[in-house]
């Protein structure tokens, strides 16, 4: 029987380039957006279209009645959750005092407070079925820290204490948590940086270029298969390198 994933914000970036990945290596994907219906409609038409089982679910991450309802879509559709990937994020940068504080309280309600309640949608089924891996989609600036991404970063280093306690919680129920902690990425999140931006960044990172979308659905894979039944608890930089 194939397995099932549950992927947030799987419209686009990482998260549509895991879909495609995990869809043709023979997973259920359920594939979750908020607001791009058009780029998920898309992807998921083209992929069911290729015969892959792909099942599109809108649900706003920050709302734990509409990651119930994900959650249980996926059930009700493919008979389990075998491995959650916390994907859907939101950046908006600026310095502590130009943040609009919507804009933050936006940021730690997507980032965190929705990996929390994915997290708390899945267990029940999870821990039924003794089985399941979570994998947190976490950020080098969780782990480091950058100056003008405060709430962002924040955010993301709290998803690395949620993926380190959650991992002790749910071993005994034979469920991994991990994360992954992806450098520089090259996907529209990066947008509102300039290009001379992009290369100050790309100068600093010891293999000379950004990571690709297919690069991080890669480890999430690996994170996902039976090769990493021993792995939990950590945190994975897929970074090209960058340490700052
Ligand atoms: P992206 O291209 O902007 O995609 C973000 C995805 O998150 C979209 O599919 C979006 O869906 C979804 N999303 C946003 N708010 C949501 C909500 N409330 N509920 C459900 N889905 C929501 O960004 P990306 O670069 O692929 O980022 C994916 C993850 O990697 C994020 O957690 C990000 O923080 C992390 N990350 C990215 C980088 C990078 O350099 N790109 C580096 C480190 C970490 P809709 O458009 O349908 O709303």
């Amino acid at each position: 029987m194939n397995k099932t994933v549950v992927i947030t914000g799987a419209s686009k970036g990482i998260g549509a380039a895991s879909a495609i990945l995990f869809a043709r290596k023979g997973y259920n994907v359920v594939l979750n957006y908020n607001q791009s219906y058009q780029s998920a409609k898309l992807l998921s038409s083209s992929l069911s279209g290729q015969g892959f089982n792909v099942f599109p679910v809108k649900a706003d991450v920050s709302n734990k009645l509409e990651t119930d309802f994900l959650i249980n879509e996926a059930i009700s559709k493919f008979g389990t959750v075998d491995v959650l990937i916390n994907n859907a994020g939101i950046s908006i940068s600026g310095t502590i005092n130009e943040m609009d504080i919507h804009d933050s309280d936006r940021i730690f309600d997507v980032n965190l407070k929705g990996v929390y309640n994915c997290c708390k949608s899945v267990t029940p089924k999870m821990i039924s079925q003794k089985s399941g891996k979570i994998i947190n989609i976490s950020s080098i600036w969780g782990q480091v820290g950058a100056s003008c991404e405060v709430a962002y970063s924040a955010a993301k280093a709290g998803v690395i204490g949620l993926t380190k306690a959650l991992a002790k919680e749910l071993a005994p129920s034979g469920i991994t948590v991990n994360a992954i902690a992806p450098g520089i990425i090259d996907t529209t999140m990066n947008e509102e940086y300039t290009i001379e931006e992009i290369e100050d960044f790309v100068s600093r990172i010891p293999l000379s270029r950004m990571g690709t979308p297919d690069e991080i659905a890669l480890a999430a894979y690996f994170l996902a298969s039976d090769d990493a039944d021993y792995i939990t608890g950590q945190i994975l930089g897929v970074n090209g390198g960058y340490v700052v």
